[in-house]
């Protein structure tokens, strides 16, 4: 089986009744982008830029950040790319940036809240995307965003950053992972050229179960139903606007996670490179039909178990 898995990796993951969905990989860099792309992903749905900022003492300057930026569109060769602003806050720390400390940090000052705050690092990141986006398709991603004025606020960080290095026009995108925006889906999808799922935190914030808690983690499970009815309300908003919406949480690379979504009509799954070739072997494995009633049975159920059980 593993051999018949890696020999179909590279087959698009279209189903039964020939609807096909947009595989990509969640990675930190190039190297593992490349990786990825041998995996059999069609792109990379989430680049987590926090990565080039831990385990050192000082941040990466734009020269810097904008190396490893023309890096992955030349390891991309045009196909999509995700990349996401700094992720910092929340489960992640960098000592050097002097951030007070918090009592709930992943309630806190993390993602867009941070990059709003501290404009220094948001610019430095914006200025290196716009100069790399002139080698190669690149879409930018906001993490953490809550509410629209936040959105407003970035686009204009966006086209005055753009300005300064003369770069192109990039779709500019926002991760859809506090409650409050799936909920609101309608309202946010007309101002973004984008939404990725971010099923992790979704779930923490849904749940209100910390998604590191030693003994409640387990519980943090992406399959809750309450979880998968914000997921089908944010894809309906998304699809009314004719907005994409990918999925780039860990609910996107389990094989059960992967039908349901697609069965919700995701534009795309993004995921670690190791899930890619199973995944798109599931989706390959049924038609869209049986994974919309699969979805429509999963939104209803009251229990996660139950929805494992369908
Ligand atoms: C998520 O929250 O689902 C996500 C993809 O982002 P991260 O896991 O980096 O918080
Ligand atoms: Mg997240």
């Amino acid at each position: 089986a593993r051999a018949a898995l890696r020999e179909s990796r590279h087959q698009p993951a279209e189903t039964t009744d020939g609807h096909r969905v947009e595989i990509a990989a969640n990675v930190a860099n190039a190297k593992q982008a490349a990786a990825a792309i041998e995996a059999g992903a069609e792109g990379v749905g989430l680049m987590r830029t926090e990565f080039l900022f831990l385990e050192r003492d000082t941040a990466p300057d734009e020269d810097e950040q904008y190396r490893i930026y023309r890096e992955m569109t030349e390891v991309m060769a045009g196909r999509p790319l995700i990349i996401r602003t700094l992720d910092i806050g929340g489960d992640k720390q960098v000592p050097y940036l002097n951030l007070p400390a918090e009592e709930n940090p992943f309630l806190g000052v993390r993602g867009a809240r941070l990059l709003l705050t501290r404009q220094d690092l948001l610019y430095t990141q914006l200025r290196a995307l716009y100069r790399a986006a002139k080698h190669g398709p690149i879409k930018i991603m906001f993490p953490m965003v809550t509410h629209t004025v936040e959105i407003e606020a970035l686009r204009t960080h966006c086209a005055r950053a753009r300005a300064q290095v003369d770069g192109p026009v990039v779709p500019i995108g926002i991760m859809v992972e506090v409650p409050a925006v799936a909920v609101m889906a309608d309202r946010f999808a007309p101002l973004v050229d984008f939404f990725s799922i971010g099923t992790n935190d979704l779930t923490q914030y849904t749940l209100a179960i910390d998604r590191q808690h030693p003994d409640l983690a387990a519980q943090a499970d992406s399959l809750h139903p309450a979880v998968l009815t914000l997921i089908a309300s944010t894809v309906r908003a998304a699809k009314a606007s004719g907005t994409w919406v990918g999925v780039c949480g860990g609910l996107a690379g389990d094989p059960l996670g992967a039908r349901i979504l697609t069965g919700l009509g995701v534009d795309e799954l993004s995921m670690s490179a190791q899930d890619v070739a199973s995944v798109k072997a599931a989706l390959r494995s049924e038609s869209l039909a049986a994974m919309q009633t699969l979805a429509e049975r999963a939104v209803a159920a009251s229990t996660p178990e139950a929805v494992r059980a369908l």
